[in-house]
């Protein structure tokens, strides 16, 4: 069986449970408010983290058929971007440095990854993976307790996306031996994309698509209304509880949220190692940003963003977001960060929120 872990170090034996989590599965024809049938739920554990899936049914779309395509479309993201899974694409292309013939999504993904690269001045950087395995959130780190300066800066030797190049014949190579990519910070929205877009070919217009906390909702929810998500304090916790800081309601968005408070890790000294890594100094990114939440047209895009924004710090993140949502054709919605006083007191920073896509309440 596949180990679907893509990001998180803890769940790497974590394996992929659809067919066993369909909490709820009404029978079409049972109708509720609007004319719309009772919902599907399934939920279980892909890449290590939750995935929470909820959808309106027709009536011409067998839950079977619905589980099928889900499944289908996290199996193909997993062959392609699940670095845990040692034979995908990426995990063959950290490997031997190239590949000849990429899929079509792995195509995209670096060409996602170059961009948003661009629009976060390189606070997103895929290419990270010889740091994040060095600091130990990596698919081939080994227990360690904190890397020295000249390890540090052997790996920052071989971070750049500019290191890897895409040939007139397709060919996606390594132009500096040792260069690896880590698509941790992308994958699960794109995996929630290729969720999303499953649903979407099946006829399925209402859903709300989670992975390990990046969404994406299309329609209406089973009430007749706009879906609504949760934004969580960020209480350092590994253990996932969920405290309401506000409510995002959203209209055809993406959000996703990233955050340090769920995912570090405490070194014997007893401090604790962030999984954000700052491309800038090859250590784990500590900005006053305790969470940021970005809502996009795509979860992929809203991903890599939110990971970029955690790295950036709220003056530098607003101005990106700001910039971003200026040029329609981007599909920025806006961002929330959370920061918190000496004292411990959370504020919440709403940043050029579309009112179109999302609207932030208490
Ligand atoms: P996320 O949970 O989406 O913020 O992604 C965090 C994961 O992305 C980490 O566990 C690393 O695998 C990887 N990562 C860490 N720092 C960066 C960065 N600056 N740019 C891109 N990926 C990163
Ligand atoms: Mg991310």
């Amino acid at each position: 069986m596949f180990n679907h872990n893509i990001s998180r170090r803890t769940g790497r034996i974590a394996a992929f449970f659809l067919t066993l989590f369909v909490l709820l599965g009404i029978p079409s024809g049972c109708v509720v408010n609007g004319g719309k049938s009772a919902p599907v739920h399934l939920s279980g554990v892909v890449w290590g983290t939750a995935y929470n899936i909820t959808y309106i049914p027709t009536p011409d779309v067998s839950l079977e058929q619905a589980t099928a395509a889900i499944t289908e479309a996290l199996d193909a993201v997993d062959t392609v971007a699940n670095a845990f899974n040692p034979s995908s694409e990426i995990s063959v292309f950290n490997r031997v440095g190239y590949l000849y013939t990429p899929s079509a999504s792995f195509v995209e993904l670096i060409e996602r990854s170059k961009l948003f690269n661009k629009y976060s001045y390189g606070a997103f950087e895929p290419t990270l993976a010889p740091l994040v395995d060095l600091w130990g959130f990596g698919a081939s780190s080994k227990e360690q307790e904190c890397p020295d300066n000249k390890a540090i800066a052997a790996a920052m030797t071989k971070v750049g996306l500019d290191k890897i190049q895409t040939t007139p014949d397709g060919t996606i190579k390594v132009l500096t031996p040792g260069v690896r990519l880590d698509f941790g910070a992308i994958a699960k929205g794109y995996g929630v994309d290729k969720v999303a877009a499953a649903l979407t070919r099946l006829g399925i217009k209402d859903y709300i698509v989670e992975i390990g906390g990046e969404v994406r909702v299309g329609g209406q929810s089973p009430r007749g209304d706009k879906w609504a998500i949760q934004i969580d304090a960020p209480i350092p916790d590994t253990t996932g509880t969920h405290t309401r800081m506000a409510v995002l309601t959203l209209c055809e968005a993406a959000v996703a949220t990233s955050g340090n408070y769920r995912n570090f890790r405490t070194n014997s000294s007893g401090q604790q190692v962030y999984h954000t890594i700052s491309p800038v100094t090859g250590r784990p990114a500590t900005s006053d940003i305790l969470s940021a939440t970005v809502i996009a047209s795509r979860t992929a895009d809203a991903d890599a963003l939110a990971t970029a924004c955690m790295v950036l710090g709220l003056k530098q993140a607003s101005t990106m977001i700001t910039t971003l949502t200026k040029d329609p054709e981007i599909g920025i919605y806006g961002a929330i960060f959370i920061t918190a006083d000496k004292e411990g007191h959370y504020t919440l920073h709403p940043v050029s929120i579309n009112t179109r896509h999302a609207t932030l309440s208490d």
